[in-house]
């Protein structure tokens, strides 16, 4: 098969836009579509300092190069943070990957450690817990010491690398536990504030599968380790579901957040409440919606 847009052979097919593509042309619709996303959302802005949430797992080590790549063109001050949660095995080989790509580019990488703000690490939690399922801690433990983190290194945004397929399943996974004030709140409008680094989401429009060619491509390591404590039984029956629907009708991941930001204007509007609105917890001070934070009671 030829590429759609030269003479070469094609090495990556694209159901969604029925496209062939050879490597070079892959490559610059990636780039071009990376690009595309930023300037649609006013991502970023001349002397921005950027705090790159990067997990060492594929899709924050392609934000990272791919940050990295557009500094040539738009100066801007980019530092990579990663949060060690203190999961043996699997953070240690993340963590060494996260290193290296810093190192390979040049970037300031700041590791945050859980131990340093809770006093334990996730496995001894897990120890000490037989009940707790770490699960539900990770999620929030990793936005508010990325958010803590990034303060810390005086950025005014933290870019974390979620991907078209990460958006599409948690717009859907809102929709099916009916949440849509939550929904309302997924994708805040970049507003500068003390307590809250604004999130910008670079790759939001790049399918999960084209991140991992694109990596392989550019001979970015990757490791495949899954977080031994990775049981988010919704996540995954909402990822099964929709990764069998857009085989079936291609395209359905981009319709679905397509939709969603046609209509998220009009869910602000109803539901309101910024997270630059909210008050802050009276333990540590972060911001928090309703008293003390979601951190601070597990902690406890
Ligand atoms: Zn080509
Ligand atoms: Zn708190």
């Amino acid at each position: 098969m030829k590429c759609s847009q030269c003479k070469n052979n094609a090495i990556v097919f694209l159901p969604y836009s029925s496209k062939h593509l050879c490597e070079q042309h892959f490559i610059r619709m990636f780039d071009k579509r990376f690009r595309k996303t930023i300037r649609l959302f006013s991502m970023l802005r001349k002397g921005d300092r950027i705090a790159v949430g990067l997990s060492g797992g594929k899709d924050s080590c392609v934000l990272l190069h791919s940050l990295h790549q557009l500094q040539k063109d738009l100066p801007f001050e980019m530092i990579a943070i990663t949060i060690d949660e203190g999961i043996k095995g699997y953070r240690a080989k993340t963590l060494d990957i996260a290193k290296k790509q810093c190192e390979i580019l040049g970037i300031e990488h700041r590791v945050f450690t859980f131990k340093e703000v809770a006093g334990k690490t996730l496995d001894q939690i897990e120890k000490d817990d037989e009940d707790k399922l770490p699960c539900s801690f990770c999620g929030v433990i990793r936005r508010y010491m990325l958010n803590k983190g990034a303060r810390e290194v005086g950025a005014n945004k933290l870019a974390i690398g979620h991907n078209l397929d990460d958006v599409a399943q948690t717009v859907l996974m809102n929709i099916m536990r009916n949440e849509p004030a939550r929904l309302a709140r997924f994708n805040e409008p970049i507003v500068s504030d003390k307590k809250f680094i604004p999130r910008i989401k670079p790759l939001m429009l790049t399918p999960e599968k084209e991140n991992a060619i694109y990596a392989m491509m550019k001979g970015i390591e990757l490791e495949r380790v899954e977080c031994p404590y990775a049981h988010f039984a919704f996540r995954s029956h909402v990822r099964k579901m929709l990764n069998e629907s857009e085989e079936r009708y291609p395209g359905t991941k981009f319709k679905i957040v397509n939709s969603f930001l046609e209509i998220e204007d009009a869910l602000r509007n109803k539901y309101g409440k910024t997270a630059s609105e909210l008050g802050v917890c009276p333990t540590c001070g972060e911001a928090s919606s309703k008293g003390i934070c979601m951190f601070c009671k597990m902690i406890s």
